[in-house]
């Protein structure tokens, strides 16, 4: 199937890659390395704090105002900083918020502790080391999808129609069953994938090659992202027209999917087993790919790591794994997945050194590439216009046929544990 652009095709649009928008790699003002989860450097004790706005993890002094902080030399700094209200909690939020001159902020939460509307019973023992796990994660998220250029804004506080929430729950005796899904902007997930032995028995269960918080945050907000930024787009059409009519019976297909197991072309025509279950289970595990590629491809670049110095032949994806083969950035793209395929591929035999699973367990199709192309399409096209795309007259028609104008019935995932990566 190779695409032809349709007269629907959106244009493209010029905008810098993703990996090249993302840093991980910072300084204390000591000279020496330090990491997106450090509060403070272990050389020489000088507190830090991440500026999820800037994407940079700074040395901070205190401020002129009690409570408050600014970046190391930077004294006379009208904007001040306070630490995330979640600091002292067992989230232990390094992340920084902007106040006033007089220290006054929005929210007393960072933008990502500001997500939370449902969190974990923390008197149950265990429970703040696993909430912990899931906020080191949550942070992961976020601070990509800023960095990206995409919204996020909370459904709690700051946009009660389009924005997003987390419930982070467990399932209690006698209660019903915790799933981990996303329904109109809210990413449930159960606490139990925190839980090691637990999450890596539902792996091994299921079958699956990956299975990780971090992959699950990522899977669920990939849905969320298709509600905003394809269904009410001019992206919806081409959308059916590369991933298929999202409009098939979603329960029928997931359980078609559990009970005979996946489709056997798959991994012709998929990054995963599982994306072969419905169109919206494969737009939401090629952005959750997408988003693993761009982080860690941006990590690596940071610390000076490229591809270009592995000692590895790959035979290199070419326009006809493109989803649109003449978009001016596809020649950035294909560099992009081809720097993936060859620094994951040492990744995995880094990690089989070690005896470690493989980083990256998957192989990816001439097909998985097209449609992680058109994800990367969508997301430059959201970052050209601010992180959110304007809704269609056709897509609003579409709504309002389907359901009565109300939002779309929003996916989810299956069964909890059941639930993909
Ligand atoms: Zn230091
Ligand atoms: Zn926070
Ligand atoms: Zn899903």
């Amino acid at each position: 199937m190779n695409p032809r652009p349709s007269a629907l095709e959106p244009q493209p649009v010029a905008a810098p890659m993703p990996a090249a928008l993302l840093r991980r790699a910072y300084r204390c003002r000591c000279g020496r390395p330090v990491f997106f989860r450090n509060s403070v450097c272990l050389a020489c004790e000088t507190p830090l704090g991440y500026d999820p706005r800037a994407a940079r993890l700074l040395p901070l002094e205190p401020g002129r105002v009690d409570g408050t902080w600014v970046p190391v030399g930077e004294p006379g700094r009208r904007v001040l900083y306070r630490r995330c209200g979640n600091f002292a909690s067992p989230a232990a939020c390094n992340w920084l918020i902007r106040c006033d001159a007089q220290g006054r902020s929005a929210q007393p939460l960072c933008p990502s502790c500001n997500l939370n509307r449902t969190i974990p019973d923390l008197t149950v023992p265990g429970n703040e080391l696993l909430w912990q796990k899931v906020e080191i994660a949550k942070r992961r998220l976020v601070s990509e999808l800023m960095a990206l250029g995409l919204q996020v804004r909370s459904r709690l506080n700051e946009d009660p129609e389009r924005g997003l929430a987390f419930d982070v729950m467990q399932s209690v005796p006698g209660g019903p069953a915790v799933m981990t899904g996303h329904a109109d902007g809210v990413i449930t997930l159960n606490l139990d994938e925190a839980d090691d032995a637990k999450r890596e028995g539902t792996r091994a269960q299921m079958q699956e090659p990956y299975r990780t918080l971090l992959g699950h945050l990522r899977h669920e907000v990939g849905h969320y992202y298709w509600d905003r930024l394809v269904f009410r787009s001019h992206w919806l059409e081409p959308f059916r027209a590369l991933f298929g009519d999202e409009r098939e019976d979603y329960g029928e297909a997931l359980q078609r999917h559990y009970a005979n197991g996946p489709r056997p072309d798959w991994p012709q025509r998929h990054v995963s087993a599982y994306a072969s279950s419905h169109p919206w289970e494969d737009w939401a595990e090629s952005w959750a790919h997408y988003l693993h590629m761009v982080d860690t491809l941006g990590t690596a670049a940071s610390f000076g790591v490229s591809s270009a110095d592995v000692e590895l032949q790959c035979e290199p994806f070419v326009e006809t794994a493109l989803s649109l083969p003449d978009d001016p950035q596809g020649p950035a793209f294909l560099a992009f997945i081809n720097d993936w395929v060859g620094l994951s591929a040492v990744l995995n035999e880094l990690a089989r050194s070690m005896g470690q699973p493989d980083l990256y367990p998957f192989v990816l199709s001439v097909d998985a590439v097209r449609k992680l192309h058109f994800v990367h399409r969508v997301v430059a096209d959201a970052i050209g216009h601010g992180g959110e795309l304007p809704e269609t007259d056709a897509a609003q028609d579409e709504a309002a046929v389907e359901d009565g104008g109300a939002p779309a019935q929003p996916p989810e995932t299956g069964p909890a544990p059941l639930s993909p990566a």
